[in-house]
């Protein structure tokens, strides 16, 4: 029978190893053990302990002996170990298992590996079984926290490589393997290099080197290379790991892959800065180029000229062809622009038909005018066009950097105003910029602001002027005229604002003032002025294209609680037939109200009656400069007769402007005019100054009947 050494209290009948000096060697072995060993005869009984096994037990030697494992154990942890025993001495073969274990002396939960083996006696019989157990918790432990690492690092969608100090790689995970294409034991041992994609500079690795040896940590993006070649873009962040003595051991390297959000990125960024009809930049785009262009030409001394193109009467394309030609032809435009350009210039289109083109490197201003002048000509050369062929012009305006201005926003201006210079001038035309076209721009931005004080200070104030019936010599109508009461230059005619006014199209607001005024005035004249004489206002194109007139109308008469019957409106013969749709609603809708309306200057443009007679008028207003001729010139009385026999044949009453001299009252009325307005018969005045005239006029001279 085996037996282990002797040992106080423990009686070996047999020794299989009792030769010579051995015994002891093998005690001192056993019981140096850090491992826990023990022995139990059939029964179960403890027959054994070395120290270590004693001390798990917490019991001396002399207690522990003789015990059985359900003396020793708690009842569900003897019960397992004494199957287990049954197992081995039944089976006589050797046993070994993962067993869990709370140690009885402290309650520790414990992992233990088991080995059982039976103890025989000499002829062979199972007389007992000895055991040893492992404690292998804190291995588990971290086996299991290393499996853990290993699946989350497996599972992230960042992928991870793991470098020694010699850039060798030591570990990747599996976002690695599917972003790079690369498996793990392909790049085990090799160096990150294989992803290079050689688009980075030496100096870039070397910043990023620098960061990371000084920081311990570096981020950014970089592009690589996938094992089948094509490039991405990583956005990636390393760090640098220390061992205990504070030496770097490893490289730890995360990164996504943002190929997909950077496309996504520069496709948004197109889109924001080009046009969508032609491709070509926008005004975003033109002006940062414009920036950099002039920044680098501050330093190489040389010009930057942009040119400002507009095709002239675009909008007739689009008004006779439909929008879908006017997009084709702008294409098309685009397309000979670019062409025209060379490749290093800019053509962007700042929305409309208003291209741009920015050349950036010149010698001197006349290369502008060249290349502005090729571009005129290559405009004008008839566009093709679903079958019609079309002839178009540009009107182009050129500024050059330093010449006209440093600064990009004003440089666009100043090409801008050339644009514009080169259409007053007859279109079709090249124009570059000169001062004279700043100042007078200047003088209008001015003029602008100055008018917005007016209309909110209620500087502007109306004469009035009144005609008279040349038959009765009785009051026709009495017309405001408005003046400006400017705080500085005193004041101000109606010539020198009115046309500003209608370009910053404050002439709606300032029109609505004057309306207010001429109805509050005729309002007072009331008890003074027959019912049937209106007050007659005058009117710009601007007002009568407003939606918003008619209701403005309206409710400003009924505020003052006058008739529709004592308004006249005179708009000029252009205004009338520029907004010619907008005239005849307008005009109809004042026709139900009672309003009347005149022609005024009648004469100066199409002089048109045939266009005319469509509206519903009621008196045409011929034009001073034929008064004036007049004297001079015979075909003037021939012109006037005709143009009241017309008049006339229409149902329309004539009004003769500028009445200068009383002598001309009786030429103008033998010729048919009904009605005279001029120097000759009142000038205009303030409101108190007509109250006194009409009732002087009222004591000495009576109308005739
Ligand atoms: P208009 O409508 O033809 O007004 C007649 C102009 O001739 C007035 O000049 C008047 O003072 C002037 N005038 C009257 N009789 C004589 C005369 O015998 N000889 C001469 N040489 N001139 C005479 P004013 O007041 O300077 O107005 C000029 C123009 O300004 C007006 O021409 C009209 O087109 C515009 N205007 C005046 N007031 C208004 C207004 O309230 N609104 C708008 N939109 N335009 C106005
Ligand atoms: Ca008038
Ligand atoms: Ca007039």
């Amino acid at each position: 029978m085996s037996s282990l050494p002797e040992t106080p209290g423990i009686q070996a009948k047999a020794s299989p190893v009792a030769h010579g000096r051995q015994p002891d060697l093998f005690k001192s072995i056993v019981e140096s053990l850090a491992v826990p060993l023990y022995r139990v005869d059939r029964s179960g009984a403890l027959t054994y302990a070395n120290a270590r096994m004693l001390e798990l037990l917490g019991r001396p030697l002399h207690e522990a002996i003789g015990l059985r494992a359900s003396e020793l154990y708690p009842a569900a942890l003897a019960l397992a170990y004494t199957e287990d025993d049954q197992q081995v001495m039944d089976s006589g073969l050797p046993l070994s298992r993962l067993q869990d274990y709370r140690e009885p002396a402290t309650g520790t939960f414990r992992q233990v590996w088991v080995s059982k083996s039976p103890v025989r006696d000499q002829q062979g019989h199972v007389v007992g079984l000895q055991g040893l157990f492992d404690d292998i918790s804190e291995h588990l432990q971290s086996l299991h926290a290393f499996q853990l690492a290993n699946r989350v690092l497996d599972s992230t969608q960042q992928a991870l490589m793991i470098t020694d100090t010699e850039g060798r790689i030591v570990r990747v995970n599996a976002a690695f393997e599917s972003i790079t294409g690369w498996s793990a034991p392909e790049v085990l041992g090799k160096t990150p290099q294989l992803l290079s994609s050689g688009q980075h500079s030496r100096e870039f690795y070397q910043r990023m080197w620098e960061a990371l040896l000084a920081q311990g940590h570096w981020e950014g993006e970089l592009l690589n290379r996938r094992r089948d070649g094509s490039l991405f873009t990583e956005h990636i962040s390393i760090s640098c790991l220390r061992d205990d003595s504070d030496h770097p051991s490893h490289y730890v390297a995360l990164f996504s892959d943002i190929s997909d959000r950077k496309a996504a990125q520069e496709e948004i960024q197109h889109l924001a800065q080009h046009d969508a009809l032609t491709g070509l930049p926008n005004r975003l785009l033109l002006t940062d180029r414009l920036q950099q262009a002039i920044s680098q030409a501050e330093r190489s001394g040389q010009r930057v000229a942009l040119l400002f193109m507009d095709l002239d009467r675009f909008k007739e394309v689009n008004d006779v062809h439909g929008h879908q030609m006017g997009d084709l032809l702008l294409k098309q435009a685009a397309e000979r622009i670019r062409h025209t350009l060379r490749g290093s210039d800019t053509v962007a289109r700042l929305g409309g038909d208003e291209f741009v083109a920015l050349l950036p490197d010149l010698h001197s201003p006349e290369e502008a005018l060249v290349v502005g002048e090729n571009l005129r000509q290559a405009l004008y050369q008839p566009f093709e066009i679903g079958g019609h062929s079309l002839q178009l012009s540009a009107s182009i305006g050129i500024a050059s950097f330093p010449d006209d201005s440093a600064d990009a926003d004003d440089l666009m201006r100043c090409a801008d105003l050339a644009m514009y210079e080169a259409k007053a001038a007859g279109r079709n035309r090249v124009q570059y910029f000169r001062e004279e076209l700043d100042v007078r721009a200047r003088s209008a931005a001015q003029m602008e602001s100055e008018l917005r004080r007016a209309l909110h200070e209620r500087e502007l104030f109306l004469e009035f002027q009144p005609q008279i019936d040349l038959a009765t010599g009785a009051v026709a109508s009495i017309e405001a005229l408005v003046r400006w009461q400017h705080p500085r230059q005193g004041r101000v005619e109606p010539l020198t604002f009115i046309r500003h006014a209608e370009e910053s199209r404050l002439i709606r607001p300032i029109g609505e003032q004057i309306l207010d005024l001429a109805c509050s005035a005729r309002a007072k004249l009331r008890r003074q002025l027959p019912e049937n004489v209106p007050i007659a206002i005058n009117l710009s194109a601007r007002q009568l294209s407003d939606p918003r007139f008619l209701d403005a109308f309206q409710e400003t008469i009924e505020r003052h609680a006058l008739p529709g019957t004592q308004v006249e409106l005179e708009l000029t013969e252009s205004a009338l037939i520029e907004e010619m749709d907008a005239a005849r609603n307008v005009l109809q809708r004042l026709r139900l109200l009672g309003v009347k309306v005149a022609v005024d200057d009648f004469g100066t443009g199409y002089s048109n009656l045939a266009l005319l007679h469509r509206l519903p008028l009621s008196r045409i207003k011929i034009d001073r400069s034929f008064v004036m001729d007049l004297d001079s010139r015979r075909s003037a009385l021939a012109i006037f007769r005709a143009i009241c026999a017309m008049a006339h044949s229409l149902g329309l009453h004539v009004v003769a402007e500028g009445v200068e001299q009383v002598e001309q009252l009786e030429v103008i009325r033998s010729l048919g005019c009904d009605a005279a307005q001029g120097y000759a018969l009142a000038r205009p005045m303030d409101l108190p100054a007509l109250q006194r005239w009409l009732k002087k006029r009222a004591r000495s001279a009576p109308p005739k009947p």
